[in-house]
């Protein structure tokens, strides 16, 4: 018999495949391809996408000696702290800035809007999501913390833990959306609004300071989309620094 030239392996393959008639081998291949292209390249490009940003926005954190930042590292300078594109300050930013004064030369952003921050803190580390941006106001002694819009207080609350002392606003958008913005960390005794009262654009809340989970004076910072929640965070470096091109939702 001619069967002894055949490839016993080779074999059992073409009779294993040949089961199915050509039609369900191309509706096998294309499914195969399918899954490739709707789920396998979407997950390699997104990881690969999020992996060095994870990285940089770490490595940026600068001095992190803050369990939430530190201004302890005043020495940074802007061009450490951002890249250079990102240095455009003000430049059709939707809010101006929530100190009464600012000097770009000297004033620095210490640490960025992050999904999962890492920090180590005396010797713990820290693992979470910093839901606002840290800023310090070096230029000045005691610098008055301000409301970046008009609106309603509701919170101006007392406290040592979290976000020590620290105010909400509730405001509402020219869509009509309401959105929060949050200031946390001032210095005890200086908030100087009240829950409940109305605040106009600028009008000062109180001091930075460094209450709460804080290790140097810096203000923490937080723009809160539809409800009052951490969840709610979107990222306040574009509404206040705004990049060239960078789209504000
Ligand atoms: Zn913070």
């Amino acid at each position: 018999m001619s069967d002894n030239n055949k490839n016993p392996i080779l074999d059992i393959g073409k009779t294993a495949f040949s089961f199915f008639s050509f039609k369900t081998k191309m509706i096998v291949i294309g499914v195969v391809i399918g899954v490739f292209l709707i789920i396998i390249v979407p997950v390699v490009a997104i990881t690969s996408i999020f992996t060095p940003n994870t990285k940089n926005s770490s490595e940026k954190k600068g001095g992190g000696s803050g369990s939430d930042s530190s201004s302890t590292s005043v020495t940074i300078s802007v061009n450490e702290v951002f890249d250079e594109e990102s240095l455009t300050k003000y430049e059709n930013a939707t809010f101006p800035m929530p100190f009464e004064t600012w000097d770009k030369n000297k004033d620095v952003v210490t640490s960025r809007f992050s999904k999962s921050r890492t920090l180590t803190v005396n010797g713990k580390v820290q693992t979470g999501a910093h839901t606002g941006i840290d800023i310090v106001c070096i230029s000045k002694s005691s610098p008055k913390v301000c409301a970046v819009a008009s609106g309603t207080v509701v919170v101006a609350k007392a406290g040592n833990t979290g976000y020590g002392n620290y105010v909400v606003i509730q405001h509402l958008s020219d869509e009509g959306k309401r959105f929060y913005t949050l200031y946390a960390h001032m210095v005890n005794g200086s908030i100087a609004v009240v829950e409940g009262s109305e605040v106009k654009v600028g009008q000062v809340l109180g001091i930075m300071g460094s209450t709460g989970n804080s290790t140097g004076a810096h203000l923490h910072f937080e723009i809160r989309l539809n409800d009052n929640t951490s969840s709610s965070a979107v990222n306040p470096y574009p509404y206040i620094f705004r990049r060239r091109g960078e789209k504000v939702k």
